[in-house]
C-alpha cells in the first residue's frame, strides 16, 4: 500500500475531549481531514456544537457531546450517546486538561486535587472506556496528552500538580500499552511544547521563545501531523512512545 494511504482515516469513528477549542479542535479538524467522522467532547458545550459544526465542513459525521472527563458519570454518558451514534469507537484522542500556575507553598489541596481530577484521572477514564470497545474488538489507537512539562520542569511559572499529572499521563499510556498490545489497542501519547492556546495566555512567554531551539512558540496546528500518525496505520508498530512537539525545548 502507498504510504500515504496508510495516513487515511476514512470510515474510522473518533472522539477528541477538549476538542472544542486549543490543541484538540485542530486535531479534530486533522482527523477529519484525513477522513474520520468525530465526537467533539468538552465541558464547554456552546464551543463543541460550533467545532462540531465547523469540522463538518470537511464532509464527515461530527456530533458535540457535553461531558466533564473528570466525571465517571459523565463519561459513561457520553460513551453511550458516542456508540448510539457511531455504533463503535476506532481512535480516542484523550486531550481535555487545566493548568494552574502557582508555586506549591500557594496551591491549595483542592487546586492540587482538580488538576490531577481532570488531567490523569480525566484520561484514565476516557482510555479505559475507549479501551473496553477496543479490546472487545481487537483494533484501536488511543492517543493521550502529556506535555513537556511531564519530562522537564519548565520555568519560570511554576505547576507542581500539572506537572506531576503529565508525568503521570506518560506512564499511565505505557502501562495501558502493555496491557493492551496482546489485543492489537495501541497506546501513546504526545507531549506538547509551548503551544499558542487559550491555556498559556496568562504566562508571559518571552523568556520561553529564548530558549525554543526553534524560536518560536508552537501553533495548535503544529501538533496535527503526529495525531493524524498515531491515529493512523502509519504507525502500526508504534505503542507506548510518547512523541515530543516542543520546537527543541527539551534539547537543553
Ligand atoms: P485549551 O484551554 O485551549 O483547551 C482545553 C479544552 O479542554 C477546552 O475546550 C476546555 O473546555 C476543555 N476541558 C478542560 N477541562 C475539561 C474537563 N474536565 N472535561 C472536558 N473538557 C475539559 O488548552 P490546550 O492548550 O488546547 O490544551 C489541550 C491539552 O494540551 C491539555 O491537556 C494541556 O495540558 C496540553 N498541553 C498544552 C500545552 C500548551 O502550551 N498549550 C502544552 C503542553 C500540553
Amino acid at each position: 500500500m502507498n504510504i500515504f494511504d496508510r495516513f487515511r482515516l476514512d470510515g474510522k469513528k473518533a472522539f477528541v475531549t477538549g476538542g472544542a477549542r486549543g490543541i484538540g479542535k485542530y486535531a479534530a479538524i486533522a482527523l477529519a481531514q484525513a477522513g474520520a467522522d468525530i465526537a467533539i467532547i468538552d465541558r464547554d458545550m456552546e464551543p463543541a456544537q460550533a467545532a462540531a459544526e465547523e469540522i463538518a465542513a470537511f464532509g464527515t459525521r461530527t456530533l458535540a457531546v457535553g461531558a466533564d472527563v473528570s466525571e465517571y458519570s459523565d463519561v459513561q454518558s457520553m460513551m453511550v450517546k458516542i456508540l448510539s451514534e457511531f455504533g463503535t469507537v476506532d481512535i480516542a484522542f484523550n486531550n481535555a486538561g487545566i493548568c494552574i500556575n502557582k508555586n506549591t507553598q500557594e496551591m491549595s489541596l483542592e487546586e492540587w486535587k482538580k488538576v490531577i481530577d481532570i488531567n490523569l484521572t480525566g484520561i484514565y477514564l476516557t482510555a479505559k472506556a475507549a479501551g473496553m470497545v477496543m479490546v472487545a474488538k481487537k483494533a484501536g489507537s488511543i492517543i493521550n496528552t502529556g506535555s513537556m512539562a511531564g519530562h522537564i520542569i519548565p520555568e519560570p511559572q511554576y505547576h507542581c500538580a500539572y506537572s506531576a499529572s503529565k508525568a503521570g499521563v506518560i506512564h499511565l499510556t505505557k502501562s495501558l500499552a502493555a496491557e493492551w498490545g496482546i489485543h492489537n489497542v495501541r497506546v501513546n501519547s504526545i507531549s506538547p511544547g509551548y503551544i499558542d492556546t487559550g491555556l498559556t495566555q496568562a504566562v508571559q512567554r518571552r523568556s520561553w521563545i529564548e530558549r525554543v531551539p526553534l524560536k518560536r512558540i508552537g501553533k495548535p496546528e503544529d501538533l496535527q501531523g503526529a495525531v493524524v500518525y498515531l491515529a493512523s496505520d502509519a504507525s502500526s508498530f508504534t505503542t507506548g512512545s510518547d512523541i515530543l512537539v516542543d520546537g527543541g525545548f527539551c534539547c537543553w
